[in-house]
């Protein structure tokens, strides 16, 4: 099985990627920030409590993000592999989900992190903003605070794999294509 984190802070081109993985290598997509925003459209209690903190930039609570991810992989388990977007965001969600593929006699083959400064970011997610509808893109303080608590809480999640050996950095600045491509060379590694 290929167990892909695709990692990097948000507008780091992940879905961008991700979608182009997928359909190179038939992955099933578990994007947490998707899991979480269908949960608000379906009106859930889970959606509900999500949203509050969604729409201030704050991650919601790991055992949320664990559980939704624990129900997909249980859903899932003729899968050829996963790629993870978005999610493990925290030391404590990288370790339950070192347990949770553990439990199926699977780890994570490699985590490819893209590479991008914090002004390409914040340009590139008000950007997105103008035409996603997404409100966390839309507010510059908003996305400033989204940026902190990457650097904050998950920015160690990188150091989490690096120290098991299966940190890629990748740039990821430039053509989708030229950087797909290294990506690509990164899973094949
Ligand atoms: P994203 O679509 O990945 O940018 O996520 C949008 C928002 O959903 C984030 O700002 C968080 O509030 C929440 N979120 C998504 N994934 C996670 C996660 N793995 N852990 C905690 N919060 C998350």
């Amino acid at each position: 099985m290929l167990n892909l984190v695709l990692f990097g802070p948000p507008g780091a081109g992940k879905g961008t990627q991700s979608e182009k993985i997928i359909e190179k290598y038939k992955l099933v997509h578990l994007s947490t920030g998707d899991l979480l925003r269908s949960e608000i459209k379906g009106g859930t209690e889970l959606g509900l409590k999500a949203k509050t903190l969604m729409d201030q930039g704050i991650l919601v609570p790991d055992e949320v993000v664990i559980g939704m991810i624990d129900n997909k992989l249980r859903e899932n388990r003729q899968a050829a592999g996963f790629i993870f977007d978005g999610f493990p965001r925290t030391v404590k969600q990288a370790e339950a989900l070192d347990a949770l593929l553990r439990s199926y006699n699977e780890e994570i083959t490699v985590m490819v992190g893209l590479e991008v400064d914090n002004e390409e970011l914040t340009k590139r997610l008000l950007l997105r903003g103008a035409t996603s509808g997404r409100p966390d893109d839309q507010n510059v303080d908003l996305i400033r605070k989204r940026i902190q608590e990457y650097n904050e809480k998950t920015t160690p999640v990188a150091d989490y794999y690096r120290q098991q050996g299966k940190y890629v950095g990748v740039d990821g600045i430039g053509e989708i294509d030229t950087i797909f491509t290294t990506v690509c060379r990164a899973i094949e590694k």
